[in-house]
């Protein structure tokens, strides 16, 4: 087949170009990067390579049009994002083609994601117009102290490819409804569901330069998002995605001391104590884990069983695994998809030989599936795993679920905690006191009990220790794009 040939399942919504101040265009030096089918490695199409120019004329476009969009009444901002919303539940089926297409995620899921991502943009609609500030009980006679909340200015959002139309959704939403104007950067994986975004913006009528997209290579994407952090104009960065670049940009936006909302990697523990319900607990890591491959920030990492329950919970599990169907995104009966990309199967083999060497059984899967495609994975199940394999230290990001035994919930919770990170964390108990004290003494930014579905636009998602801060969604979701203005006002006496 003609690598250059359209893709059999590209869609009416793709749109190759950057879209800076309204308009599509290509990138200033031309060049192009292929965004590739992960089920087949097939070319669905080429996006702009973009440098520096591209990333400050887009900043140039945002900042031309902050004065405008924050003047607008919040209604008026809200009205737009409704329409926004209606036009990605129309394109429904198209978004989700696109979602499982890049990303690789089965169509279920897909158009689940659309829905969670526009979940965000009427939530946002509606916040936008509950931005209240303070009226200050007077403290001296003669004067009146008000707070107020204003727009932080240009945002720049930068995402990662798990989510190609949920994670954008949530930084573009609430930043437009505070009356920011955005720049962003998709992951190079997934960026043309975002800028499938972009165009159902445009057609919802955003002002140019309100919302501006550039896409960039993995080689280029530092060179890219640098002169962002260089810019003085941007004044927040949204980002999602490794820590390692958190950290990159936490430490490259200092000389202009820039506001950041950071949602990091995770390594997520899952409790289950003998006194849990151990089907429902069973359920809950299936729905957590196994939720879009293993490739999410909350997925459970590390599954510690009571030694009581351990030999019930795993042949429970193991069953469940063994029989999730793995194939490509587009046939309904698939339950697991493809990985996003060949680095992201060298890390679960590499994460799953690691724990074999450290004295793991595997009690399903445990090996590339090539024969399918050359980025599956099986799912899997490791017993007898401990403290020494690198899947305790680091987040897999796949299909694996690796079983730890404790004994007590001291030590239970003490191995939970043992990680710099803290962004998600489950737990399973029928005892009421337990609960209490467990949901007390995870560090994490979120804890599931007795649950493993736990996204919701009307809740704070974020982390804690080295998986970042600030938070996206529910009614703190829109601070993170908000400065308090105080007004001292005198001479009233
Ligand atoms: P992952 O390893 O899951 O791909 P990354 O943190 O590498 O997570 O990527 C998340 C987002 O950050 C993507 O949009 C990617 O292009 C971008 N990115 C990667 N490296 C850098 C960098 N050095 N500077 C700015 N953005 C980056």
């Amino acid at each position: 087949m003609d690598s250059k040939a359209p893709h059999p399942q590209a869609g009416p919504l793709i749109r190759p170009h950057n879209f800076i101040d309204g308009r599509w265009t290509p990138g200033h030096d031309g060049q192009g990067f292929a965004v590739t089918d992960p089920a087949t490695g097939l070319l669905i199409a080429e996006v702009p390579d973009s440098g520096p120019q591209d990333a400050r004329a887009a900043v140039d476009a945002a900042a031309k049009a902050l004065p405008l969009w924050r003047a607008r009444l919040p209604r008026e901002r809200a009205a737009l994002l409704r329409r926004w919303h209606a036009l990605i539940l129309e394109r429904e089926e198209d978004l989700a083609a696109l979602i499982s297409l890049e990303q690789g995620k089965p169509m279920a899921e897909a158009r689940g994601e659309v829905a969670y991502g526009a979940s965000y943009v009427a939530w946002f609609a509606d916040e936008a117009n509950r931005i209240y500030g303070d009226i200050i009980p007077d403290q001296q006679r003669g004067k009146r102290m008000t707070a107020i909340k204003e727009p932080i200015g240009v945002v720049a959002a930068i995402t990662p490819w798990n989510f190609p139309l949920a994670m954008i959704a949530r930084k573009i939403a609430p930043a437009l409804a505070a009356g920011c104007t955005v720049v962003a950067k998709p992951a190079e994986d997934t960026p043309l569901t975002a800028l499938a975004l972009a165009l159902l913006g445009q057609e919802a009528g955003f002002p140019n330069g309100v919302l501006n997209m550039v896409t960039a290579s993995r080689a280029r994407a530092a060179e890219t998002v640098d002169a962002w952090l260089q810019d003085g104009r941007v004044r927040k960065i949204s980002f999602t995605g490794s820590t390692p670049v958190g950290k990159h940009l936490a430490r490259e936006s200092a000389a202009t001391l820039k506001k950041l909302s950071l949602e990091l990697g995770g390594n997520a523990p899952f409790l289950v104590f003998e006194d849990a319900q151990l089907e429902a607990a069973v359920d809950g890591v299936m729905a957590a884990k196994f939720r879009n491959g293993g490739q999410t920030c909350v997925c459970p990492n590390r599954v510690y069983v009571q030694s009581t329950v351990y030999d019930r919970f795993a042949r429970l599990l193991r069953d469940k695994v063994a029989a999730l169907r793995v194939g490509p995104g587009s046939d309904p009966a698939t339950h697991v998809g493809p990985m996003i990309n060949a680095r992201a199967v060298d890390k679960i083999a590499r994460h799953v030989d690691d724990a074999r060497r450290h004295g793991a059984t595997v009690l399903a899967g445990g090996k590339r599936l090539e024969a399918l495609g050359p980025n599956y994975y099986a799912p899997t199940v490791l017993g007898d795993a401990n403290a020494s394999m690198a899947l305790c230290a680091e987040e897999t990001f796949g299909p694996v679920v690796p079983l730890f035994r404790f004994d007590d919930e001291a030590q239970a919770v003490a191995a939970a905690n043992d990680t710099p990170f803290g962004l998600a964390a489950y737990f399973y108990s029928q005892d009421l006191r337990r609960i209490e004290r467990v949901s007390r003494a995870l560090e994490s930014g979120i804890v599931g009990i007795n649950e493993g579905a736990l996204a919701s636009e009307a809740a704070p998602f974020g982390g804690i220790k080295e998986s970042g801060y600030g938070r996206e969604g529910s009614r703190y979701g829109l601070d993170d794009y908000l400065s308090i203005k105080y007004l001292c006002q005198g001479g009233l006496a």
